[in-house]
């Protein structure tokens, strides 16, 4: 059922995560966890109180959610890169009974993370091999990734980066050799800065690359690629989007996987960056039994658009070692494309793309709409599976 990509709708109001008999079971408010009933609302809207309460042991999550044994035994395997890490804010985002949580799935490993598929690699993407120096990725002509750190606010278990992500000791990157790259490299017109994510670091640490970068006079433009903004949006101060607007234009990439990321604080996180300019973009993982469900991406689309923010790209989710479970068939991306396409906002349909194993690229994948072309005459089908012809 799961991934029949026949199952088409299912309209549901709210709690679109809901299987629709079982009550969700959430805290109201943060100090219902024992582990945060201390703690002052100053202190809880602190991003570096955030960060260094963090969850990352067995014993705290106990005293959060009804671990399961497959979870139990995911958090005591995963260590060193990838290990767990969860804010405090995310934690109280999930469901206490519900193992199959969306929010919680995403941060909490499972024991299927150590079996590994035959088909799946340490870096899918082959980025290791586009690195011309330390931090960078160059495989487009005009454009490159810049990876200013290996630390996130909270460690996604879909994680394609898990290979280098996941450092407990925040070490600033030599980006030296990078800036001299780009600089030396005249047809680079955009960077985007990303990482881990480039908002764990501190705003004068940031400002230095965004400075460096911006100085280059054939750099058109930045983007930031960033999850803590949904995983921790305390971060997004007015100090923080005071400093980058200076530096504008920035485009920021967000990294929403579900509906019920987009909470009150979250709005709130996005209504300044919105405010204060910056166009916003989102991308979505396609992950099994989180967001595999057309009814759940529309109502995700419908959410980002509400708050800004538009929808950029649906990845499948690449084949990094331990993330079997995640992944769909690709004709549920396809499925899931053909249900938005004419049926909802052009803004609200993201381009589904599978990211080439090998190191080919970003592949836009989806319904196909061309039947045919012959001497100029081209069939075409709409959104509905109504023929049409056009002479060219
Ligand atoms: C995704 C990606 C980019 C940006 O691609 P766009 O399609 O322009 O968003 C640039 N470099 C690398 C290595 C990437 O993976």
């Amino acid at each position: 059922m799961a991934n029949n990509p026949q199952v088409l709708e299912k309209p549901q109001a709210e709690n679109v995560s809901a299987a629709p008999a079982r009550r969700k079971t959430f805290p109201v408010d943060y100090s219902e966890i024992s582990l945060f009933k201390d703690i002052s609302p100053l202190e809880w809207e602190d991003w570096h109180w955030q960060v260094k309460n963090s969850i990352h042991t067995k014993e705290q999550l106990a005293q959060v959610i009804q671990l399961t044994p497959q979870e139990e035994e995911g958090i005591r395997r995963s260590r060193g890169r990838l290990a767990v890490s969860v804010t405090p804010y995310w934690a109280t985002l999930m469901d206490t009974e519900d193992p199959q949580c969306p929010i919680r799935r995403q941060a909490v490993p499972l024991a299927e993370e150590f079996n590994i598929a035959p088909h799946e690699m340490v870096d899918p993407c082959a980025e290791d091999r586009d690195s011309p120096v330390p931090g960078l990725v160059h495989r487009y002509p005009d454009r490159v990734l810049l990876l200013a750190t290996e630390q996130c606010a909270m460690y996604c278990r879909h994680c394609t980066r898990r290979r280098i992500v996941g450092e407990k000791e925040h070490k600033p990157f030599d980006l030296s050799k990078a800036v001299d790259y780009i600089k030396s490299n005249h047809k680079i017109r955009d960077v985007l800065i990303s990482g881990g994510d480039p908002l764990m670091l501190e705003d004068d640490e940031l400002e230095k690359i965004i400075q460096a970068i911006r100085g280059i006079s054939h750099v058109e433009f930045l983007r930031i690629g960033s999850r803590v903004p949904v995983t921790l949006p305390q971060r997004i101060t007015e100090k923080l989007v005071t400093m980058l607007k200076k530096y504008s234009p920035i485009w920021i990439s967000l990294h929403f996987n579900h509906p019920r990321e987009i909470t009150k604080r979250v709005r709130q996180a996005m209504g300044m960056f919105a405010d204060s300019g910056f166009p916003l973009g989102s991308q979505t993982v396609l992950l099994n039994g989180i967001n595999d469900k057309p009814y759940i991406m529309r109502k995700l689309m419908h959410e980002l658009l509400k708050v800004r923010v538009r929808p950029y790209y649906i990845y499948q989710c690449d084949p990094v070692k331990g993330t079997a479970h995640f992944r769909t068939p690709v004709a549920v991306g396809i499925n899931i494309i053909e249900k938005m396409r004419g049926y909802t906002s052009g803004y609200a349909v993201p381009t589904y793309v599978v990211d080439a194993p090998g190191g080919g690229g970003k592949i836009p994948v989806g319904p196909n709409y061309l039947l045919s072309q012959d001497k100029g005459r081209y069939t075409l089908r709409n959104y509905k599976g109504k023929i049409y012809t056009y002479i060219e």
